[in-house]
């Protein structure tokens, strides 16, 4: 039953999200993604969309319902950071995170909520990161647009938790993308040395999180903040 379910990614192009959009299609998903440059996955939908703005978030969605049916999970993975120390933060470099990691989300969250609803299904999924729990010099616009997704779900939770739609968060710890690709190689050692697992994660890690949260088995799981950072912030 599950498998044949629609799955909609936003930044599907590259890094966590594709590999994402690839383990739901694997598991027999019918699955869209996003991507404003790049491509998507082979077998998969691919629809540009950048999530800063309403209308194509809109248009996305519309194309989506016409080619494949209703969205019935949501997978709100796109992000990017514009690290800074504070006194150095630029309204710009705060709006455009904010912008994009936290009022994307809502964007989009809110174009699927009628049709989940209507439909009586629904899995969200918000793609957080450890740093929106443990905080990070350096990144207080990202760890900020990151910990406001906590609450965004567990409203959610609140809010449609009757019509059989969850809303988790997953938390990533330090994956190997190329969002972590450009920081140095101390700071990369020094995450390393703290992480009990020993390693850095892997999109994979995510994906097989994400699959677990929108399966018929996890359908009872909301509100929840699911750790994929091989034990750095201790289960939170
Ligand atoms: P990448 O930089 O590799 O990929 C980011 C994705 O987001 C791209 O597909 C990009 O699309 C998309 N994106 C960025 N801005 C927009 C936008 N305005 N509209 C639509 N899509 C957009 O990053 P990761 O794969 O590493 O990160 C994926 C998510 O995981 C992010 O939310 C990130 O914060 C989170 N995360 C990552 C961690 C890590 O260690 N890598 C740790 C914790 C959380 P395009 O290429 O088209 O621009």
């Amino acid at each position: 039953m599950q498998e044949s379910r629609v799955v909609l990614i936003t930044g599907g192009s590259k890094g966590i999200g594709r590999v994402i959009a690839e383990y739901f299609r694997d598991a027999g998903y019918r699955v869209a993604a996003t991507h404003r440059t790049g491509s998507v996955p082979e077998g998969v939908l691919g629809v540009v969309c950048d999530v800063t703005d309403q209308a194509q978030v809109d248009a996305a969605f519309t194309t989506v319902e016409a080619e494949l049916g209703p969205v019935e999970v949501l997978i709100a993975n796109a992000g990017v950071t514009k690290d800074t120390l504070v006194a150095r933060m630029s309204d710009d470099d705060w709006n455009s995170v904010i912008d994009t990691n936290l009022t994307g989300t809502f964007r989009v969250v809110r174009r699927a909520a009628r049709p989940m609803t209507r439909g009586r299904f629904g899995r969200i999924i918000l793609v957080s990161s450890v740093v929106g729990l443990l905080g990070s010099p350096g990144q207080m616009n990202y760890a900020a647009s990151k910990a406001a997704l906590i609450g965004m779900a567990r409203s959610l939770t609140r809010e449609l938790g009757s019509r059989n739609i969850t809303c988790n968060v997953v938390a990533p710890g330090f994956i190997d993308t190329d969002m972590t690709a450009v920081l140095p190689a101390a700071t990369i050692d020094g995450y390393k040395a703290r992480i009990p697992a020993g390693r850095l994660g892997d999109s994979a890690d995510v994906a097989a999180a994400a699959l677990f949260l929108a399966g018929d088995g996890a359908g009872y799981i909301s509100g929840a903040v699911v750790p994929v950072d091989g034990g750095l912030g201790m289960g939170h």
